[in-house]
């Protein structure tokens, strides 16, 4: 974009400092906790409110009947969008308005939006309430700033991510919402740091599996057949042949934290026999050979690998095991798929904003991919879009964190990055 253009934006957004700070603000004062999914209306009406006084189309979609939807705590997501003066591509910031519980050990009013050194803290300060006034001050600053702008801006707030994102991005990509002939970049801004561009995250598999045996007294084993002793040689053939296998698969995916480059696997839960009692219980457990023993495992999937042949590689050391076991037996439960995402280096959105970080920042930008999960996920297989990132401001590390923070001058920078990126993609 001509240097002329760039500067006015530039001392736009530099002008638009204390509202940002107040917009984080408030939009962490609205406690929009997941579970249960409280104030999702309150915290869409308040953008919705300010963004149509700025010229934006507003659309509250309730994601009716998805997951956790229900009168008490219905589902609601924003979608506002200004048209340029000539039709052109749409350019989309997706950030989701839920946070998480605010545990203990915090030092501010989790929902006071308190502003210290620089930072501003609360629940979701910087997952990702931050990111979304980022893109919302990025926006409003481009719009007012370059009327003649080609194409549209849309900013999305959606509910849900943190429980998967099915009352919010896979709601509205089902409905076309994210259709490639609709919107062409997707940016998302969660805090992955100002100078970071995540380009995905790998995929993810959940499932149950129980062992079963047969339910005796536990003075007399040999007339059972102990479930938690076979979920035990389960495990022992995990620790000798899958574990060592999925720490040697590689992955070029360049996932943060290092750890994370080779294929993992996690023991979420295991649970065998008789069950808890409830706290403050006195009595004795009753001797029983537990006939089922169930673990829940976490399977993290590379962009290398095949859902069908991780799910064929667990079900493989099954019949391993039961082989070796005579009275064995075993179920495997799906519980939740995932399949990895990865935008390519040299996607529009991609080149953009990394050529936008340089400027504004004077440095190249790292290139990382999530451990986790977020709605990428949702844009890429469901609306099939993908030419689609994450970046905003904010340390990764600090989400869900107690004291929660995001910099104030982390966020003009990437408020900034945001505008230059609608600058060069809606010229
Ligand atoms: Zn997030």
């Amino acid at each position: 974009m001509d240097e002329d253009r760039w500067q006015r934006l530039e001392a736009a957004i530099a002008a638009r400092r204390d509202d940002l700070v107040a917009l984080t603000q408030a939009l962490i004062r609205i406690p929009t906790l997941n579970p249960p999914g409280r104030n999702y209306r309150e915290i869409c009406e308040f953008l919705a409110a300010r963004l149509a006084a700025k010229g934006f189309g507003i659309e509250m979609i309730r994601a009716t009947g998805a997951p956790a939807d229900s009168d008490a705590h219905p589902r609601w997501n924003l979608i506002a969008r200004h048209e340029g003066a000539e039709p052109g591509e749409c350019v989309h910031f997706n950030g989701h308005h839920d946070v998480v519980e605010v545990g203990h050990g915090w030092s501010v009013d989790p929902f006071g939006g308190e502003v210290r050194e620089g930072r501003v803290y609360g629940r979701g300060a910087c997952d990702m309430k931050g990111g979304i006034a980022a893109a919302v001050i990025a926006a409003e600053a481009f719009v007012e700033t370059c009327p003649d702008y080609r194409g549209a801006v849309e900013i999305s707030a959606t509910a849900d991510e943190e429980s998967g994102g099915y009352g919010g991005v896979a709601w509205l990509a089902e409905r076309g919402w994210f259709d490639p002939d609709r919107v062409q970049h997707v940016i998302i801004p969660e805090p992955l740091n100002k100078d970071r561009i995540c380009l995905g995250h790998r995929g993810v598999w959940w499932a149950e599996i129980e062992t079963q045996g047969r339910i005796a007294h536990g003075s007399m084993p040999f007339l059972g057949d102990c479930a938690v002793r076979h979920m035990g040689a389960v495990i022992a053939e995990m620790e000798e042949t899958l574990f060592p296998l999925l720490a040697g698969r590689q992955t070029a995916m360049p996932v943060v934290p290092e750890g994370a480059r080779s294929s993992t696997l996690n023991i979420n839960a295991i649970h065998g026999g008789e069950p808890e009692q409830e706290p403050g219980y006195t009595g004795l457990p009753a001797p029983c050979v537990p006939d089922r023993c169930r673990i829940v495992i976490d399977r993290r999937v590379l962009i290398e690998e095949d859902i069908a042949e991780v799910k064929a590689e667990i079900a493989a050391l099954m019949e391993r095991v039961k082989a070796r076991r005579p009275g064995f037996g075993y179920e495997i439960r799906e519980l939740f798929e995932v399949a990895p995402t990865m935008a390519p280096r040299d996607a529009p959105v991609v080149t953009t904003v990394a050529q936008a970080i340089t400027h504004v920042l004077g440095r190249a930008p790292d290139f990382v991919v999530s451990p986790g999960t977020y709605d990428q996920k949702h844009i890429d297989r469901i609306g099939r879009l993908k030419n689609c990132i994450a970046y905003g401001p904010g340390i990764l590390d600090l989400a869900h964190q107690p004291d929660e923070w995001v910099g104030i001058e982390d966020m003009l920078d990437s408020a900034r990055v945001m505008a230059r990126v609608l600058g060069m993609l809606l010229r």
